[in-house]
């Protein structure tokens, strides 16, 4: 068989992955949701970055994360010596973080009503840029005020692998595979699950850039 006819034949074969994924109790993927705005989507972020570029954060015990990261919102999450914390300013400018786009805003609280949040408004987004060697360990997320809002996770670019256990870092996590568009949102009983991007990602051919599976949006409050 050619590649040409191999290539037909999987384009005749209807993407039979569920448009919702249950991942845990109130924690689900919306596949393909953010995909019809991903053109405003990048582009939004290249105003981000333009304003607050990507930079390799500290953790508090002296690392440099493998994970670019940039926010915007009234406040952006940040690490250095001195802990993880949610600040109003970037660090590295002192400048407010960029507005909050109207399109994260939009399709966060689409995807948010869509898995049983209504009314979600979020004030802060997390953009984290993995490349093919980056990953991200399993941690909570906690340092938000209101952790009665969910936090809604957009991917855009490579396929990577999503990790999502349990509210304890010893429950062994199930694995999900994220492609181009999907959205991960948890809230309620599952807000404090442990979840992680273990590196596994193949190499781009293309060099694309997989940025950014984890925003992370907290709601107003
Ligand atoms: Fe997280």
């Amino acid at each position: 068989m050619s590649a040409r006819e191999l290539t037909d034949l999987f384009a005749s074969v209807p993407d039979v992955r569920p448009s919702l994924e249950l991942m845990a109790a109130r924690a689900v993927l919306l596949r393909g949701l953010a995909k019809p705005f991903e053109s405003e989507l990048i582009a939004d972020i290249s105003g981000i970055v333009a304003q607050a570029p990507f930079r390799h954060m500290l953790t508090p015990g002296g690392h440099q994360m493998s994970v670019a990261m940039t926010n915007c919102g009234s406040v952006g999450w940040v690490t250095d010596r001195s802990g993880y914390r949610y600040d109003g300013a970037d660090p590295e400018s002192a400048k407010p973080w960029p507005a909050m786009p109207p399109s994260f805003r939009a399709l966060a609280g689409q995807a948010a009503d869509q898995a049983g949040f209504g009314g979600f408004s979020p004030d802060a987004c997390l953009i984290n840029r993995y490349q093919p060697s980056a990953r991200m360990s399993l941690h909570q997320d906690k340092d938000e005020l209101d952790l009665g809002a969910p936090i809604v996770s957009v991917s855009l670019g490579l396929p990577a692998v999503f990790l999502f256990g349990g509210l304890q870092r010893s429950d062994k996590p199930r694995r999900f595979r994220l492609e181009h568009g999907d959205i991960a949102v948890w809230g309620g009983p599952s807000r404090l699950a442990f979840h992680g991007v273990p590196c596994e990602r193949a190499a781009s051919p293309t060099g694309r850039r997989n940025a950014p599976p984890d925003d992370k949006l907290r709601e107003d409050g």
